[in-house]
C-alpha cells in the first residue's frame, strides 16, 4: 500500500461515536482509506484522540494523508470531569446520561465543521442520523458505518417492519425473523426494549435505524465469506448499497509492528504477569472471559460466575470491570483472585484487557462473550469459537447468528435483552448453565472439534479476504474508486454551471 500524491485527492471526513465498539473499527477504516491514498480527517474529541493519536501520527509520518480534528466535549456544560468523554467511563446511569447530553451537543459544531473541511464524503457512525441532513446541505454523499453484522442489521429491519412480536400472548413466546432465509426464533424479551414496545428511547432509536436508507451507502465491518446470505438480503430486498470491508481491524493492524494496545512489555520492562501466565498453559486450554467495553454485571451474577468457571475446572481469564463496588463484592471478589492464584486455574484481569493478545496466544481456546461484534469478528481471526452471552442492543441477534447459522458458539441461556444500568439485582444465568457451557466449549466432546473446526475455517477466510485479490479488500477499493467518479462528476457539473 502506497500513499498517492495527488494535487486534489479524495477528501473523506470520519465521524466517530465515542465507546470503544464504535470507535475502534472506524479509526482502523480511516486508517486503511489513508492507506489507499485518501486524504483522511477525522473528527473526535479530546481524550477521545489520546486512545489512537499515536497510531494517527504514526500512519502520518510514515506518509500517509491522516490527521485528527479536535472539537472541545461540553464537560463544565453537562458537568463531567475533564477527560471523561466516552461511554465506557459511564460507571452510574447518572454519568453514562450526561455523557450523553454532551455527544448531543457537539452536533453544531460539528456541522460547522463540516463546512470548513469541505470533504468529499462523510463517514460517520450509525448514531448520528442528523448527519443525513448535514450531508445533503453540503450536496455530498454520506455513508452510513454500521458496527455490527449484516444479520443484526436485517433482524433490526425486518422486525421493526413487520412487528413479528405484536400480539404474542406471552414476552416468552418465540416468533420467527421473517424474510430470513433460516428460520431463527426468538422471543419479544431478546429483544431490545424500545423495539419490543414504544418507549421514550423508540424515538432515539428508530430514526438511527432509518437513517441507513436514507444514506448513500453502508460500510459493514464484516465479510463475504461470513454472512454472505445476509449481505445479499440487505442489498436485495432493502435495497441497501453496502460495501463489506472487513474485519477492518485485523486488516489495519496486519503491518503494525505490535497490535491492539502492547500488553507484552510493561513500562519497567518485564514481561507482563497474564503472559507469564498464559506462557505457562498448555495449547487452547484457556478461557478467556470478556463482556466487552460497557458491560457492568450485579454482584449476583459476578458470584455466578465466578462459581461457573471454578466448578467447571477449566482454566481461564477473567476481565472484570469495576463497578461502584461495595465492600462485599470487593471482598468477594478478592478472596476468589486469591484462591485462583494459589490454584493457578483462574486469572483476573481487571478492567482492561490486552484482548488482541490474549486471543492470539495459542494456550486460548475459547471465549465467553456478549456477543459484540468486534469480540466476535476477534476471536474469529483467531480461529476460536464461542459461548454466546448476550447482555443487550443486536447482540442477541448475533448470538442467533454464532449458533444457529455458523454453528461455531455455544448459547450459556441469556433470556433477556437488559442494558446494565436498567435496574436489575439477580443473576441473569445461574452457575450450572455457565459450568454446562464452559464444559461443552472446552471439554473434548465431538461438538467442540466441529466448532472448533469451522471457527478455524472462518478464520482462514477472514485473513485471507483481506489479501490483495480477496472480496473485502477490492470492496475497499471499489468503494474508494466509486467516491473518486462520484466527486469528479460533481466537479464537472461544478464547473458546467
Ligand atoms: N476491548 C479490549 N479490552 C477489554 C474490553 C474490550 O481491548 O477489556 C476491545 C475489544 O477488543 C473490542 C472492543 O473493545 O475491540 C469492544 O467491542 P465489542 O463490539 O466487542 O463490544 P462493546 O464494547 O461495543 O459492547
Amino acid at each position: 500500500m502506497k500513499s498517492q500524491q495527488s494535487h486534489n485527492p479524495l477528501h473523506v471526513t470520519f465521524l466517530p461515536f465515542p465507546s470503544p465498539g464504535h470507535m475502534i473499527p472506524m479509526i482502523d477504516t480511516a486508517r486503511l482509506l489513508a492507506k489507499h491514498g485518501v486524504n483522511v480527517t477525522i473528527i473526535t474529541t479530546h481524550a477521545n484522540a489520546s486512545t489512537f493519536q499515536k497510531t494517527i501520527d504514526s500512519d502520518f509520518s510514515l506518509g500517509y494523508s491522516i490527521k485528527t480534528h479536535l472539537i472541545e466535549f461540553p464537560s463544565a456544560q453537562v458537568g463531567l470531569p475533564d477527560g471523561v468523554e466516552n461511554l465506557k467511563d459511564g460507571t452510574s446511569s447518572e454519568i453514562l446520561s450526561k455523557i450523553n447530553r454532551g455527544i448531543s451537543m457537539l452536533r453544531d459544531p460539528i456541522e460547522v465543521l463540516f463546512k470548513d473541511l469541505q470533504p468529499d464524503c462523510i463517514v460517520t457512525d450509525m448514531m448520528y442520523p442528523w448527519t443525513v441532513e448535514a450531508a445533503a446541505k453540503l450536496n455530498i454523499p454520506r455513508i452510513h458505518f454500521y458496527s455490527s453484522s449484516y444479520f443484526s442489521s436485517c433482524a433490526f429491519h425486518f422486525i421493526m417492519k413487520y412487528r413479528p412480536h405484536d400480539n404474542l400472548v406471552s414476552d416468552t413466546q418465540k416468533f420467527t425473523i421473517p424474510s430470513f432465509p433460516h428460520t431463527i426464533e426468538m422471543t419479544p424479551l431478546q429483544i431490545p426494549d424500545w423495539l419490543r414496545e414504544k418507549n421514550p428511547a423508540t424515538a432515539y432509536f428508530e430514526p438511527i435505524y432509518e437513517s441507513e436508507e436514507k444514506s448513500y451507502g453502508t460500510l459493514y465491518n464484516s465479510f463475504h465469506e461470513l454472512e454472505s446470505e445476509y449481505e445479499k438480503l440487505c442489498n436485495t430486498t432493502r435495497g441497501i448499497k453496502s460495501w463489506s470491508v472487513g474485519p477492518v481491524s485485523a486488516w489495519a493492524k496486519k503491518d503494525d509492528e505490535k497490535k491492539g494496545d502492547k500488553g507484552h512489555i510493561e513500562e519497567n520492562g518485564k514481561v507482563a504477569e497474564w503472559l507469564n501466565w498464559l506462557n505457562s498453559k498448555q495449547n487452547e486450554s484457556v478461557l478467556y472471559v470478556s463482556f466487552g467495553s460497557l458491560t457492568r454485571l450485579t454482584h449476583a451474577q459476578l458470584v455466578e460466575i465466578a462459581h461457573g468457571l471454578e466448578n467447571s475446572g477449566h482454566n481461564f481469564i477473567w476481565v472484570v470491570r469495576k463497578n461502584d463496588m461495595d465492600e462485599s463484592e470487593n471482598s468477594f471478589l478478592q478472596d476468589f483472585e486469591g484462591r485462583m492464584k494459589e490454584s493457578k486455574k483462574g486469572y483476573i484481569i481487571w478492567n482492561w484487557a490486552p484482548q488482541l493478545q490474549i486471543l492470539d496466544h495459542p494456550a486460548t481456546g475459547g471465549i465467553v462473550t456478549h456477543c459484540g461484534w468486534n469480540s466476535i469478528l476477534e476471536s474469529l481471526n483467531a480461529g476460536l469459537p464461542m459461548i454466546a452471552w448476550p447482555m443487550f442492543a443486536e447482540q442477541f441477534y448475533n448470538e442467533k447468528l454464532l449458533v444457529d447459522v455458523l454453528k461455531i458458539g455455544v448459547r450459556v441461556g441469556a433470556k433477556e435483552n437488559k442494558s446494565w444500568d436498567s435496574i436489575c439485582v439477580e443473576a441473569m444465568v445461574r452457575r450450572e448453565e455457565i459450568a454446562k457451557a464452559v464444559e461443552i466449549l472446552m471439554g473434548s466432546g465431538q461438538e467442540s472439534k466441529e466448532m472448533r473446526m469451522r471457527a478455524k475455517k472462518l478464520g482462514d477466510a477472514s485473513k485471507r479476504t483481506i489479501e490483495e485479490g480477496g472480496h473485502s479488500y477490492n470492496n475497499l477499493i471499489q468503494f474508494i474508486d466509486e467516491l473518486k467518479s462520484l466527486k469528479k462528476s460533481k466537479a464537472l457539473g461544478d464547473s458546467a454551471d
